[in-house]
């Protein structure tokens, strides 16, 4: 799946990628790099998600030997969110789609501006409702005991489909511009559960939209999720009162 949807191609210098080499000459293997290091000690290795996630193919990269070094060894300029970002752009390239979206993401992080910030808000604005029926319905399925049924797995999907494009936001308005020093909860929810802490996450929004599988999340992180749902409503709060362009309502009740 890794090597169809990137097209044989280091998916960031394109170069082309030969999987064997037939006569041992001159063909670039391609290596299947992580976004998410596998253990915690290695390259942006400081994330919540568990081995399976890290091998699965959601965190796993297409790139040439250079590239993969460069990657590696440079984490501060390919933070996990710029991966994911050239990987879905270089997959849409490859499969044909017109990329006038990943132009206009370019120049948003060369002048980053407020209507990333106001953007980036009213979509989640957006999740809130829907992410708090689907999280209790998940934790009532599993209280149960029930199967999960088809409609959940549509609600799950939905769940990923509007995860990553909160996640491509978030980087596009940039973490640092939703942080807000001092919140107390926020920083008491940090120093109360160790994988927020490890995780260096500024905002509950990285960490909520850091997860890959809603089911496995709400299964073994519901209080640290749910606690950071709700401060996440204080940095809304903020946002709303810094960027008065922000109309809609931000809480669901
Ligand atoms: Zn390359």
């Amino acid at each position: 799946m890794l090597w169809a949807n990137a097209g044989s191609n280091c998916s960031l210098c394109r170069q082309r990628l030969a999987q064997i080499t037939s006569n041992g000459r001159a063909a670039v293997i391609g290596e299947a790099a992580h976004i998410i290091a596998e253990s915690l000690d290695g390259p942006r290795g400081q994330s919540i998600l568990d081995i399976s996630e890290r091998n699965s193919y959601f965190n796993l990269i297409l790139l040439c030997p250079t590239c993969h070094k460069l990657v590696d060894k440079d984490t501060a300029s390919y933070p996990p969110e710029k991966l994911h970002m050239l990987k879905a752009q270089h997959e849409m390239r490859q499969s044909g789609q017109r990329l006038v979206e990943s132009i206009e993401v370019a120049q948003a992080i060369d002048h980053g501006n407020d209507r990333d910030v106001i953007n980036f808000a009213n979509n989640w604005a957006g999740f809130v409702p829907f992410y708090a029926k689907l999280f209790s319905q998940i934790q009532l399925t599993q209280m149960k005991g029930d199967d999960i049924d088809d409609a959940l797995i549509m609600q799950a999907q939905e769940w990923h489909d509007r995860r990553d494009r909160l996640k491509e936001l978030l980087f596009i308005a940039g973490e640092e511009n939703t942080h807000i020093h001092r919140i107390a909860s926020w920083e008491r929810h940090k120093r109360n559960h160790e994988y927020i802490e490890l995780g260096q996450y500024l905002t509950p929004f990285s960490f909520i939209l850091d997860f890959l599988n809603p089911f496995h999340m709400i299964a073994n992180y519901s209080d640290e999720l749910w606690g950071a749902f709700n401060i996440s409503h204080e940095f809304m709060d903020y946002l709303r009162f810094k960027y008065p362009e922000l109309k809609k309502p931000l809480r669901s009740d």
